[in-house]
């Protein structure tokens, strides 16, 4: 084993936050360095702050870890200060628990979550030594791995990741593990590697893009097929069936410095039915698999106390839907052993299921920022986008979280969302000043910040086929709000860029041939690109027109039912009629009820997997309308009017 702290120490007192790379962190781990043991570097491609709290990568170090034939440790990206220290003395990246090399690793393990990221990547394959492309790389080198949800359109990264993970990793790393740990048993003979990664190609979940072939004809993409018989066509998504089993992070990491979500995190569902047509995590990851609230609980009392946090977040994708809340809210705050000084706090909230109920128990220990996401302004557009939110349910949660003592909220949107007019983007003003309005009854300082993000169509959603709007129809429609709210000094408008917006659509939905470009642009020095002072669309669409290709046909071109997407050979379990059948609904304004607590739409999900939707309580949550409106207390009765498919 080598360390590479001696010579890292010195360059700490150099760089802005040496707390980034020092480790030990209460929940770390050492794992103690065995030849025979399968090393994995987990890595988050962006700063310490940002990566630390991942929920995804502190699972996977623990499970690993647990295993006796492999071991795990993590990195993080090295801020541009430390990177040029590392580059001018020829140091690599490092693990941050032991200061190992990555070059010491058998498997280095990019989690994905953004699209941007991806020069980050490369950045960090290059600095682990690796050459930055797969097919450059020998046995000496580590196998370059990604998870995450944008590996469902791993394309774009074909060339520089040996191996892609589709969907859970719970049970699939073990699996990866079992094949690596042969491969070293065996000394990792030479000429081996492509033979490791054609027995890695046939463990389901796992995707080798060099196992295949991608024909394209002129700017169209032909087919994306296997080059070997044992290789499957369809790459399917792995999914755990049951949370319960996977109780983790049971040791989550306390950081030594400022990181963002800083507190206690459980996960208490994964999944979410509401079938928002924008929303990619919500459909990749049926079916739901909540948590049991006993276990829920235990996570909690255990992580408190060993962690000293004061704050607890139930995460999933829409908490509030959790069968179990007012349960495990209640009983948290009661906690007699936290003699009330516990906070809860329910990071993604839907507005229907926010209730009186919710806010009082929340705020009786301490008020925590609020978002609210209705995501379009008008019910128009939130038809068509799914999100069954009325603008009354909006404002019933904006008065229970007033009226329990709250001042400031936050309320994010979307904009360039399919059909969208400037009526909708006029809604948006409307609906914040409305809120600040109702603020104003209980708290003459209300105010409300309204937070629009460009819409970017993502893979495995109904929204995939649609062209989004050009950067100047996304910075017409910005500048339509902020004239419109000029004068409204409580309601401040907060917007993202929409260059950044266009750079991620193009990755969103791109092809192998943006390899080079990714490329091209990393040797720019474009690194950190989820950062808007480092972000320069420029590099992105100069490499692109050396490469003969157009932002355009990537962005903002409407596909058809018969394009042969670079995703179809992956598998999210969701019938592509489905999804098309659904963006057809979406043009005419029809809406979808969440199907947990309505028939099956057969969308896939649970079909195709043998896979239901597990529910920690047969009563949906109290007050919860499940964002149709029915009341399922008395029948199903839909109280909003939602078109019916003919
Ligand atoms: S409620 Fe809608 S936006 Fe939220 S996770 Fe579910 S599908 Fe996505």
């Amino acid at each position: 084993m080598s360390s590479l702290w001696p010579q890292l120490e010195p360059l700490l007192s150099e760089v802005e936050k040496p707390a980034r790379y020092i480790g030990c962190e209460d929940g770390a781990q050492r794992p103690p360095h065995d030849p025979d043991s399968v090393a994995w570097l987990l890595c988050y491609p962006d700063t310490y702050e940002i990566g630390l709290p991942n929920q995804g990568l502190q699972i996977l170090y623990e499970i690993l870890n647990e295993r006796s034939d492999a071991e795990a440790e993590r990195s993080y990206a090295p801020w541009t200060d430390l990177e040029a220290q590392l580059r001018s003395r020829r140091m690599p990246l490092f693990s941050v628990d032991t200061h190992r090399p990555a070059s010491e690793f058998d498997v280095v393990a990019f989690n994905l979550s953004a699209e941007l990221v991806y020069t980050n990547v490369l950045n960090l394959v290059d600095l682990s030594g690796a050459p930055v492309r797969s097919a450059d790389r020998t046995e000496a080198h580590p196998l370059i791995a990604a998870g995450g949800h944008c590996t469902y359109n791993p394309e774009p990264l074909a060339d520089f990741v040996d191996f892609f993970v589709i969907g859970d990793g719970e049970e699939v790393v073990g699996d990866i593990t079992d094949v690596l740990h042969r491969w070293k048993r065996d000394g990792r003979p030479r000429g081996s590697r492509h033979a490791v990664l054609r027995e890695l190609a046939s463990v389901p979940g796992v995707y080798v893009p060099s196992m295949y072939e991608v024909t394209y004809d002129g700017a169209d993409l032909v087919s994306v097929e296997p080059r070997y018989s044992d290789v499957p066509a369809t790459v399917e998504k792995r999914t755990v069936a049951d949370l319960a089993e996977w109780p983790y992070p049971r040791n989550q990491l306390v950081p030594l410095t400022e990181v963002v979500h800083d507190r206690l995190n459980v996960e208490v569902f994964r999944g979410c039915t509401r079938g928002c047509r924008f929303c990619q995590a919500g459909m990749i990851t049926r079916p739901v698999r909540e948590r049991p609230s006993d276990q829920v609980r235990q996570m909690i009392s255990d992580g408190l106390r060993r962690t000293g946090y004061d704050e607890v977040a139930l995460t999933s994708l829409s908490t509030a839907d959790y069968s179990g809340i007012g349960d495990v809210v209640a009983s948290t705050v009661d906690d007699p052993s936290m003699c009330g000084r516990v906070s809860v706090s329910l990071p993604s909230l839907r507005v229907d299921a926010f209730t009186v109920g919710i806010a009082t128990e929340i705020q009786r220990a301490r008020r925590t920022g609020l978002t609210f996401a209705p995501e379009a302004g008008s019910w128009r557009l939130r038809q068509v986008i799914n999100k069954l939110i009325t603008a009354e349910d909006l404002y019933a949660a904006v008065e229970s979280a007033y009226s329990q003592g709250w001042r400031r909220m936050k309320l994010y949107f979307l904009t360039g969302l399919p059909t969208e007019t400037d009526e909708d983007t006029a809604a948006i003003a409307e609906l914040g000043r409305n809120c600040v309005e109702i603020g104003r009854r209980y708290n003459n300082g209300a105010s409300v910040t309204v937070s629009v993000g460009g819409f970017v169509p993502k893979p495995f959603t109904p929204f995939q086929w649609f062209g989004q709007n050009t950067v100047t129809e996304l910075n017409r429609k910005i500048s339509l709000l902020r004239d419109d709210l000029r004068r409204d000094r409580s309601v401040r408008l907060k917007w993202h860029d929409p260059a950044a917006t266009l750079a991620e659509g193009i990755m969103s939905r791109g092809d192998r041939r943006l390899g080079p470009v990714i490329e091209d642009v990393w040797r720019a020095g474009g690194t950190f690109q989820e950062w808007s002072e480092h972000f320069d669309l420029g590099r992105w669409t100069e490499s692109m027109a050396r490469h003969g290709l157009d932002p355009d046909w990537y962005a903002h071109r409407h596909r058809t039912l018969d394009e042969v997407l670079p995703w179809d050979h992956i598998s999210a379990g969701l019938h592509k009629d489905f999804l098309w059948q659904d963006w057809r609904d979406a043009l005419e304004g029809l809406g979808l009820e969440d199907c947990r607590w309505t028939p099956c739409y057969d969308c896939g999900a649970c079909t195709g997997y043998g896979i239901e939707h597990i529910v920690a309580s047969a009563t949906p949550p109290a007050g919860g309308s499940q964002g149709t409106g029915q009341d399922l207390s008395t029948g199903h009765e839909v109280r909003v009017s939602l078109g019916v498919r003919p």
